[in-house]
Parts: structure tokens; sequence; C-alpha cells
């Protein structure tokens, strides 16, 4: 994955620089579209036409159904111990919770 992406400040399209609909410096009246000391759009929006300009790739957003849903394969993986709870066992509940406060913040 690139480490750098295009935004759109219309949409907020975020695609590479294959994806654009033209690209800096063949954009049409660029002059007109940006003011001066603005940042240098990277290109054009394929799906608006607004100016795009260079952004760090987004994170994924972690979603608290998915990491729980990995925990329970993770534990699923892990028989349980004879005399109480095992270690996985332990883990996923203090991971569990450290997911929760997270998430609530
Ligand atoms: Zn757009």
């Amino acid at each position: 994955m690139p480490e750098l992406v295009n935004q759109c400040q219309g949409c907020g399209w975020i695609g590479e620089d294959d994806a654009l609909a033209s690209r800096y410096p063949d954009i049409e009246r660029l002059g007109m579209r940006t003011s001066p000391g603005e940042i240098i759009p990277s290109g054009e929006c394929p799906e608006c036409g607004a100016l795009c300009h260079v952004v760090p790739m987004p994170k994924a957003k972690l979603n608290i159904f998915d990491l729980e849903y990995l925990l329970e394969l993770c534990r699923s993986d892990c028989p349980p111990e004879e005399n109480g709870e095992s270690e996985a066992e332990l883990m996923y509940d203090k991971i569990k919770l450290m997911a929760k406060e997270m998430f609530d913040a």
C-alpha cells in the first residue's frame, strides 16, 4: 500500500495518482482555482472534479466488533486448561477490557 495518496477536497475521495482525472500541472484553470500560498494540488478528483491534495494514507479504523471477533478466534485456538482459566483466557479478558476503554473514550 502506498504511504501517500490523493484526497479530494470536495467529496473526500481518496486514491492513487493513476486514478486522478488529471495530474498536476495538467489541471485546467489551475491559476483560478488556487489562491496564493495554497498548497499545490496533486490533481483533479475523478468523482467530482474538485482539486485533490497529497495526504498520508489514512489508517484503517478499528472496529470493536472486529476486534471481539478476532479475540474469539484466538481464544478458540487455545484449549482451556484443566484447572481454571488458561493464560489465553486471562489475556482475552485483559485485551477486551482495554479495548472497551479505548472505544469508550
Ligand atoms: Zn471529489
